[in-house]
């Protein structure tokens, strides 16, 4: 096992990470900007290393900074955490061939599901399910196009094989659209991504958006945990999960989350991942691989029981998983509220000190946030400042207790979006699990025309 890990990453996920060090009898080094050199997780750690000035271009993107922080501790592996650095392949490669472990998988792994041509081609050769398209990039030949868009059937989607973070997509609704607007997005995706490589999916009208957590380590081993829910999302960006996803049979996640463990096996997978997947008319399609540790990854360890953070260094150390699928078992429901520093219903993002804090308690009830009373949110990055999870025997319970945390967690000083989760779980089409990837917008749309939500 290592005896130090630097954290190149900020806010609750770089607490997370040196919770889980610390537990383990591992030493952190946390590298960070200018801009969080005062938090109190910084100060936690055993050793930290200013790597630069606020924007992340010149601290947590700048890779020479971070290698520097890692020689000059000692420190033997890196932990990317999630966002920044967390799935770039040239980082994984950097760290390694400066002689540490990157904790998370080889950068050939990274660059096959970065690439959704090669992700989508990965997944269809290990039998998972995907969304049905183009067999690969598009040919150079506009009546080709035309045949292989027409046997799939429109709506239509192009999405760009570099794309990410919801860029490089762009829905087309009949023929006549089709090739002015993969010229279109060819050339978007060149400028945003330096390949203009797109392909064709069909384009699901209502989707629920459900994804796997698997595990995997280097001795051959792959389990799933089981599934989460992420569908109540506004502009792609997840605003809760849960897990399990409402209404997803014993038999159907069994068999998913096989074909997700099995794909990892065949492409030599390490570390934690996350398969995701549109659900849409009781099937399964694969959209992509996120080859790090999610925002998301409490709801599955509240429900499995499985420390996913801990798994992820123990792997990377060269350690087996400590648990086959079949000790695995998945108990009651958990919920998981992203807290941001931003207007409720405006989203304007609300920087600033935060005057008061009074965290939410009680049984099943867990915070992931690096915030107190007095902290300075900085205005250089995302607004996410935490995660308010509740647990239950059931989705009922863990609903009930998140409506009772979510009155009692007080956050003065700057504005939070904790009204908007309010009033969410007060509505009847949310509790009933009747979502889809368009809810929330819809919901939103609906509250300012003065509707009902
Ligand atoms: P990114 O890498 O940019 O996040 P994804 O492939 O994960 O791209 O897709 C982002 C989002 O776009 C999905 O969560 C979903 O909301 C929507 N989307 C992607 N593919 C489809 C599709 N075939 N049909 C409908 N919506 C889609």
């Amino acid at each position: 096992m290592f005896d130090k890990i630097l954290i190149a990453n900020r806010g609750e996920i770089a607490l997370r990470v040196l919770r889980a060090c610390h537990e383990l009898g591992i030493k952190t080094v946390v590298a960070h900007s200018e801009a969080d050199r005062d938090t109190k997780y910084v100060k936690l750690s055993d050793e930290s290393v200013c790597i630069g000035p606020p924007p992340p271009a010149h601290s947590y993107l700048h890779i020479p900074a971070i290698i520097a922080a890692a020689e000059v501790t000692r420190a033997q592996a890196i932990h990317p955490g999630y966002g920044f650095l967390s799935e770039n392949a040239g980082f994984s490669q950097c760290v390694e061939e400066s002689g540490f472990v990157f904790i998370g998988p080889r950068a050939d792994t990274i660059r096959l599901m970065g690439d959704k041509v090669s992700a989508r081609q990965a997944m269809q050769a290990a039998g998972v399910p995907c969304v049905p398209g183009s067999d690969g990039a598009l040919p150079d030949n506009d009546k080709a196009v035309l045949r292989i868009a027409g046997k799939i059937g429109y709506p239509l989607l192009i999405k760009a094989a570099a794309g990410g973070g919801g860029r490089g997509m762009r829905v087309v609704r009949q023929a006549g659209e089709l090739l002015d607007a993969i010229r279109i997005t060819q050339r978007e995706a060149d400028a945003a991504f330096g390949n203009a490589s797109v392909y064709l999916e069909q384009y699901l009208t209502a989707p629920r958006h459900i994804e796997f957590q698997v595990l995997a380590d280097e001795h051959g081993n792959a389990i799933h945990l089981g599934e989460r829910d992420g569908s109540m999302q506004r502009r792609h960006q997840k605003v809760i999960e849960e897990a399990p996803a409402p209404g997803i049979s014993a038999a159907q996640r069994k068999k998913i989350g096989a074909a997700c463990a099995d794909a990892c096996r065949r492409i030599g997978y390490r570390g934690a991942g996350t398969f995701e997947f549109l659900y849409q008319d009781g099937e399964f399609y694969f959209i992509e691989m996120n080859t790090r540790v999610q925002v998301e990854h409490p709801v599955t360890e509240m429900i499995s029981g499985i420390d996913i953070v801990q798994e992820q260094i123990r792997v990377a150390a060269g350690l087996p998983l400590r648990y086959t699928q079949e000790q695995v078992v998945l108990r009651g429901h958990a919920m998981e509220c992203r807290l941001n520093a931003e207007d409720a219903f405006s989203f304007i993002p609300s920087p600033g000190r935060i005057a008061h804090y009074h965290p939410a308690g009680g049984p099943g009830i867990r915070i992931d946030s690096h915030i107190y009373q007095g902290y300075q949110v900085p205005p250089h990055y995302d607004s996410m400042i935490g995660k308010l999870i509740a647990y239950g025997d059931d989705r009922e319970q863990a609903m009930a207790r998140m409506r009772g945390a979510l009155r009692e967690l007080s956050i003065s000083g700057i504005d939070t979006n904790i009204a908007l989760h309010q009033l969410l779980f007060s509505d009847p089409g949310f509790i009933a699990g009747r979502t889809s990837i368009h809810y929330l917008e819809q919901w939103l749309a609906d509250r300012r025309q003065g509707a009902p939500g």
